[in-house]
């Protein structure tokens, strides 16, 4: 007998609502940032955390580079708000960029007093170090493992409050939403198979991004944007989805990052011919250096875009895994190598079989980061009374078209307590819960789960589709793009949606099945994968990492704009809003000069 589909036993798991006053949904940076926010405004208030993997094993863990903050004396807040607004290519929120260059100082601090070993100067203040599209060094660093002792600090401390419950390895499946207001999730306990329902008078996402939808990636493989396709399935549009960013230094075959601290501590990148190219492509002359906001230190959008010219221009390395470029750290010397960034001799070492100590690093341009996500204000709230996002899988919007390396984890930080603390005040004062309604959506969803087997005649593979949509993103999606393309790529991922629908899976298993779970993942990246593409296809412009070679210029008349996509039963439906602009009026992108 097929377990799932026995709905009577799924309607029978329903007697036990479980209930919080909030439901975090996520155990990464963010999601821990906002539960410890939560229950330190209101230490009365039952707080939970659901990560569909152990908290530890987030995505977060992986970041390697540092943490945006001014701290130091020849530093200011206005010289970052600057720097994050140009990176943005003017499409960030004004006043948001504020807040989160205001507030991030004391994120980072408060880190440290929980234990975050940041790296020292030697006279033991804080060590910064550049970063790509910074004017001034002033990103924190704990070596080059950042996420891990970022991560580690923030579960340890969750560690200490007893109302903090976790549901390690429960996979959210849908927000429940009744009478306007979001109350709940429901959600598969792994270990058991079984279909739950957790009540809350508040939910914040937290369950980061969705890199996955290609196939060369950075991101691990649990980064498959289930938060913005719950939350788009509720109703709240996903926010500049178009902007995908490109990180230009990934390695080959495996898209293992190299940080950008490698170009930070002085890496360079050259071509087949040894000549640093960044200099052909209006990122300045390569002496004297470092010259910050230049060359290497170039932003992200602009030097994975040159690398795809110097191909064209037959100037790349051609390797098993497709072209590449090398980055060379040699004339660093191995004491700074094992000082600063020890971890990318190990990887280059391990996935390269290269020691960068003794040769350059084989590197190309991987998919790393999404610009858009959740559409929320400035303290996280989305359009649903209840519902808060923050993180990557937000869009609340400091990153515009093109974010800077080491914003993001300052970002989790900043919005993620932001997002807490306003999710206290509301679950404050909403107090009731429509608990038979609420009972009555999650046996439905627990039906639809039960339903997803295919053993009514599914024939359609999961992995097949996935590889066809990765493909789709790739070819349709990627650096440069054009109408054809695009719409091509809508085409290809309407199709996949109507195939989603006759898939068959194998394993009849209820614990830890994770074919279901991959069927789940990829039901998930299929409403993004579309976001991406029809969002991408409506901005008949070229801004940061959006470049369509059918329209090569930004234009702030008609695009000065966040691109909402809405989903329905059919294409997504494309609306526009208005950037908050303040005080730094949109001007012309420069670097190297
Ligand atoms: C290799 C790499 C290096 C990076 N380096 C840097 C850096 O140096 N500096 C910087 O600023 N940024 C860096 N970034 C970006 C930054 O690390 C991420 O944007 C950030 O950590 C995201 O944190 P998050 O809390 O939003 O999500 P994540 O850390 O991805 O956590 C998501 C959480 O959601 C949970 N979840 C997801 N779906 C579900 C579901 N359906 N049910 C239940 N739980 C779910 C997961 O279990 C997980 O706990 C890097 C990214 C990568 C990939």
């Amino acid at each position: 007998m097929n377990p799932w589909q026995n709905t009577n036993s799924a309607a029978d798991q329903m007697h036990e609502m479980l209930e919080h006053d909030i439901l975090v949904i996520g155990g990464g940076a963010a999601g821990l940032r906002a539960a410890i926010a939560a229950v330190q405004t209101n230490p009365r208030l039952n707080v939970a955390i659901v990560s569909k993997v152990y908290p530890m094993r987030s995505h977060t863990v992986s970041a390697e580079g540092g943490a945006a903050a001014v701290i130091k004396s020849n530093d200011s807040l206005e010289e970052h708000i600057n720097d994050t607004i140009t990176g943005s290519d003017w499409l960030a929120d004004q006043d948001v960029v504020e807040a989160f260059v205001r507030e991030a100082p004391d994120e980072l601090l408060q880190l440290e007093h929980w234990g975050c070993p940041w790296s020292r100067e030697p006279d033991g203040s804080i060590a910064v170090r550049p970063f790509g599209g910074m004017t001034i060094e002033r990103t924190w660093f704990a070596a080059d493992k950042v996420g891990f002792h970022l991560l580690h600090t923030l579960f340890q401390t969750s560690l200490k409050f007893e109302s903090l419950t976790r549901y390690d390895e429960w996979f959210a499946t849908k927000l429940l939403v009744e009478n306007g207001r979001c109350q709940g999730v429901s959600a598969i306990e792994l270990r058991t198979g079984e279909v739950r329902l957790l009540l809350a008078k508040a939910v914040i996402l937290c369950t980061g991004g969705a890199g996955r939808i290609y196939p060369f990636t950075t991101n691990g493989a649990i980064k498959t944007g289930d938060g913005m396709a719950m939350a788009y399935r509720a109703g709240v549009p996903l926010k500049d989805m178009e902007f995908v960013q490109y990180h230009p230094t990934g390695l080959p075959g495996t898209g293992i990052l190299i940080t950008e601290a490698a170009r930070g501590e002085g890496g360079i990148l050259v071509n087949k011919d040894g000549y640093r190219y960044l200099q052909d492509y209006g990122m300045g002359p390569p002496d004297p250096w470092p010259r910050l906001r230049a060359m290497e230190l170039g932003p992200r959008d602009k030097i994975s875009q040159a690398f795809v010219h110097e191909m064209r221009k037959g100037r790349t390395i051609a390797g098993p895994y497709g072209d590449v470029v090398h980055l060379d750290v040699r004339h660093l010397g191995e004491t700074k190598i094992d000082t600063k960034i020890p971890f990318v001799r190990e990887l280059a070492h391990r996935y390269a079989g290269i020691d960068p100590v003794h040769e350059p690093i084989p590197v190309r341009p991987v998919v790393h980061y999404m610009m858009g996500g959740v559409h929320t204000d400035i303290n996280g709230a989305t359009p649903i009374a209840g519902l808060y996002a923050a993180g990557e899988s937000a869009c609340v919007s400091i990153n515009g078209a093109n974010r800077l390396g080491s914003n993001s984890l300052t970002e989790c930080l900043v919005f993620g307590a932001r997002a807490g603390r306003h999710a206290a005040a509301f679950a404050a004062h909403h107090r009731s819960l429509d608990r038979a309604a609420l009972a009555a959506q999650a046996r439905d969803e627990a039906k639809r789960v039960a339903g997803l087997d295919g053993t009514d005649g599914g024939t359609e593979r999961i992995a097949m589709l996935r590889t066809e949509m990765t493909r789709a993103m790739e070819e349709g999606t990627g650096i440069y793009r054009d109408e054809g393309s695009l719409s091509k790529a809508c085409d290809v991922l309407r199709t996949l949606r109507d195939r989603f629908a006759r898939i068959r899976l194998d394993d009849r298993t209820r614990s830890f099945n994770t074919e279901l779970i991959a069927a789940l993942e990829l039901e998930c990246m299929l409403d993004v994968a579309e976001a991406v593409a029809h969002s991408a296809l409506a901005r008949t412009e070229s801004r940061g990492s959006h470049q369509r070679t059918d329209h090569p210029k930004r234009d702030d008349a008609r695009f000065l704009k966040h691109t909402l996509a809405y989903s329905t039963d059919g294409a997504p439906r494309i609306d526009y809003l208005d950037v908050v602009i303040t005080r730094w009026p949109p001007a012309e992108r420069v670097y190297g000069r």
